[in-house]
């Protein structure tokens, strides 16, 4: 260990270190205005019951693009608005951007599920419930077209905070659902304690449905949990054909991936959904 603490101090001073380093003063200084500069973009991926190939919803997926054009993906700039705490007028703006595109999506006759990500920062902080309770308000949106994602860490939490958070957005009938299920701690108890909508099992394991590894052993004993915890599973990441028919087969109950429907910016999805002519009935 103490080898490696000095590997790691040496480490420190690389250009390589430096110039992550300097990235991330960038991010940090550049992030405080993307909100207020309205750089900011939530970008929707469609989501399809497999029964049908029905769409059934969407999950909203933040961007940043910067005046000049280029894209900067969450993966590089969610971690430092946690750090910074900026997690929290954003997270708040994608709440209410969320809600936003779910009525106008309403107002189209398109009642899909909209899915959003949350911080587990957010829900350490008092007062989240209340803002979605605000939002949905503002916008007029019924609680059923809302589904909000959360890791598994966040079950973790022994505080209060959370559970009671759960508690009034279950009352409220916003739907809950674990993202990437399967890659942190996977306890059944914490499953029972915090009663999910749906588990969202993890590309890693719809990969493995077909590159040889498991043939899918995973993604199969999570389905049967769900089932018998009475909760619904959606795979992440299908690109082909083969994995939609694995599922198919395991009984999962909806998929999202490149196979279906990549990540579009908002006119772009109105226009998919005309594509998908059948009448989406997501949450009637
Ligand atoms: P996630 O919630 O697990 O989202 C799925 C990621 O997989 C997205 O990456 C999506 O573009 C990508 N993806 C979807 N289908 C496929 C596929 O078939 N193949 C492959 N290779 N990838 C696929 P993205 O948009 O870069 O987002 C990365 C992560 O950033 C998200 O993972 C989520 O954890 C986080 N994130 C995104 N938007 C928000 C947000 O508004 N708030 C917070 N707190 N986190 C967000
Ligand atoms: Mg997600
Ligand atoms: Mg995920
Ligand atoms: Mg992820």
């Amino acid at each position: 260990a103490a080898k490696e603490a000095g590997r790691a101090n040496h480490q420190f001073f690389t250009p390589e270190l430096n110039k992550r380093a300097s990235e991330r003063m960038w991010l940090e200084s550049n992030l405080r205005h993307a909100l207020a500069d309205n750089e900011l973009e939530l970008h929707f991926q469609p989501q399809f019951a497999v029964d049908g190939r029905r769409l059934v919803g969407a999950e909203g997926l933040l961007r940043w693009r910067r005046r000049d054009g280029t894209m900067i993906p969450p993966g590089q700039f969610i971690p430092v608005a946690e750090d910074t705490g900026l997690i929290q007028p954003i997270g708040d703006w994608v709440l209410g951007e969320a809600c936003r595109r779910a009525a106008d999506l309403l107002a189209r006759g398109h009642p899909l599920l909209i899915a959003i990500n949350l911080s587990a920062v957010q829900l350490r902080r008092p007062g989240l419930a209340d803002r979605v309770a605000f939002w949905l308000d503002a916008y007029k949106v019924p609680a059923r077209c809302l589904e909000l994602e959360v890791t598994e860490s966040v079950l973790m939490d022994e505080s209060d905070m959370v559970s009671n958070t759960f508690a009034r957005l279950r009352e409220m009938g916003v739907a809950l659902a674990i993202d990437d299920f399967g890659t942190g701690y996977s306890s059944l108890s914490y499953l029972k304690r915090f009663r999910v909508d749906k588990l969202k099992i993890d590309r890693s394991f719809v990969t493995s449905l077909t590159d040889g590894s498991d043939g899918g052993a995973i993604a199969e004993a999570i389905i049967g949990m769900a089932r018998s915890l009475r909760m619904q599973t959606l795979a992440e990441g299908v690109e082909t054909e083969e994995q939609f028919g694995g599922l198919a087969r395991l009984g999962c109950d909806q998929i999202q991936g490149y196979l279906l429907g990549r990540p579009m910016p908002y006119d772009d999805f109105v226009a998919f959904i005309a594509r998908h002519a059948d009448a989406p009935e997501a949450v009637g």
